[in-house]
């Protein structure tokens, strides 16, 4: 199968699994997506209910990534979501009351969804090279806000013919986020902090990326960059396994009947994790509706409403930081799997000029056959966290908490009487502060304590990859300013530029 990406509307530059997962951005600036989508049946559905989440990943993921062989992936899946990586299984569902389900997708090394991704994707890459014919190793840039560094860094530490390095704002993640990062184990990771916020950080990142001199100097020294963002298809395959998982679930404990449809709701801010869902839908899993969850940044519940995206707005900073973005990347792919490239192409030079587009009214009609836009408040995201607890003893993050929410209000007005799967993607202890305040209606301590705080006030259990962390050995303290970043990374390949 190939891939093409989303700006090459005649199909003409058609790569492999592996060169699409290496590449990351296609050179036209567009996202890769599979010259079609696999369909399957129920028998399939049914057979998958009986494996295990690794035997359904691999059924999964070969109908995508047939250059890879049923060995390696089995192997990959094995190893990323082994026991030890994932104690309590890869994503287990929860049931919350009969219509009310959360998928837990945090269950991993670093207590967020990006682990379900983050631990496969890198295996994956590492057989890419070797698949491309690179003769060169491979070192991975990455400028984070928080989670996606943590989750990088745990998925390629040690992995061979790889270099990773991650760049975020000193003073612009949480006390958590920041040990999580500074502690990192591995022989082939680096962490600097940058005196800046996250855009300097991002904009230093893309400024290394375009300069061709450099690429040139890294490449005398055997090294080309990659990034690891969700905008990679090795990053959004192995999400596509979850959703079919949760549906396999609810099969094998007899909830539902195979072929009976269920909807999702899915915390967006990327919107990679609900673009995953749509493509499973697309595949033949029976979901009625997709719920895009959003926070204040309500960019994209605007966009489902009127079929007007734009970003032309205030920036709101809230209490779930991973979904604080203005601009999805991925709806691209939903837009040109709906509307074309040709279409889709144009809305992103439009998004690009004027920060805003407008899809027209049939394809948006079409998109609202399966998408419905809504949003939770500040407010109502700790009023959320807070009922949840004391109604139904179940604790949810912040994000998991705008989903909640938004499902609560898409269930109370369809009629559809379906059950609604709501994605969970952190532990709610990686931001335990505002937990601590929507569960006790009191001002969490500073730092590592609010952790344990919680702990005593809910009785619940610190996850293990976050106990201790304060009291770990630092082994990146180093802080250096944005415009040191270049040298940074010629100096941690050795380049000597
Ligand atoms: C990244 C992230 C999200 C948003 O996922 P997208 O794929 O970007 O839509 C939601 N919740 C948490 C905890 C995250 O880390």
């Amino acid at each position: 199968m190939l891939y093409f990406s989303t700006r090459d509307p005649r199909k003409e530059r058609g790569v492999t699994s592996a060169a699409a997962i290496k590449q990351g951005l296609a050179p036209d600036g567009g996202l890769y997506l599979p010259e079609r989508i696999p369909s399957v049946g129920l028998d399939f559905i049914n057979k998958i209910s009986k494996a295990d989440y690794v035997g359904r990943a691999v059924e999964i993921l070969s109908l995508f990534l047939d250059d890879y062989s049923r060995e390696e992936l089995e192997e990959c899946c094995r190893s990323a979501y082994s026991v030890s990586s994932f104690p309590d299984g890869a994503a287990p569902l929860k049931k919350i009351n009969n219509c009310r389900y959360c998928l837990e997708l945090w269950h991993g090394p670093t207590c967020a969804f990006k682990d379900m991704a983050l631990q496969l994707m890198p295996r994956l890459l590492s057989l890419a090279l070797g698949k491309t014919g690179e003769t060169k190793d491979s070192l991975i840039l990455v400028a984070t806000s928080g989670d996606t560094g943590k989750a990088a860094l745990e998925g390629y530490k040690d992995v061979d013919r790889i270099k990773i390095l991650v760049f975020y704002p000193a003073e612009g993640v949480s006390r958590v986020q920041k040990l999580q990062m500074i502690t990192q184990t591995g022989k082939n990771v680096c962490v600097k902090g940058i005196s800046g916020n996250f855009d300097d950080a991002q904009n230093g990142v893309k400024a290394i990326f375009r300069d061709g001199s450099f690429a040139t100097s890294l490449s005398d020294s055997g090294y080309i960059l990659s990034s690891a963002n969700s905008i990679n298809w090795g990053r959004l395959v192995p999400q596509i396994v979850y959703y079919f998982s949760a549906y396999c679930d609810l099969i094998a404990s007899g909830e539902i009947m195979a072929g009976d449809v269920i909807d999702f709701c899915v915390p967006t801010g990327n919107f990679g994790n609900i673009l995953a869902g749509f493509i499973a839908s697309k595949m033949g899993l029976p979901v009625g509706r997709f719920v895009c969850a959003s926070n204040s940044n309500k960019v994209l519940t605007d966009f489902f409403e009127t079929g007007v995206y734009d970003k032309n707005r205030k920036f709101i900073t809230t209490t779930s930081p991973s979904m604080d973005i203005l601009i999805s990347s991925n709806l691209e792919r939903l837009l040109c799997l709906e509307a074309g490239s040709d279409a889709s192409a144009f809305f992103m030079s439009e998004l690009a000029a004027k920060g805003r587009y407008t899809v027209p009214v049939d394809i948006m009609i079409r998109i609202r056959e399966s998408f419905t836009g809504l949003w939770a408040s500040e407010t109502e995201v700790s009023e959320t966290i807070g009922r949840y607890y004391r109604g139904y003893g179940y604790l949810s993050d912040t994000h998991t908490a705008v989903a909640l929410s938004c499902a609560d209000r898409y269930l109370s007005e369809s009629k559809a009487e379906r059950k609604c799967v709501t994605l969970s993607t952190a532990s709610p202890y990686k931001f335990a502060a505002s937990v601590y305040s929507a569960v006790t209606a009191l001002d969490a301590p500073e730092g590592y304590a609010a952790l344990s705080a919680l702990a005593d006030a809910t009785g619940t259990p610190i996850p293990g990859p976050l106990t201790d962390i304060d009291r770990r050995e630092i082994r990146f303290p180093d802080v250096i300013s944005p415009s040191e970043m270049a040298s940074a990374v010629a100096g941690f390949a050795g380049a000597g530029i």
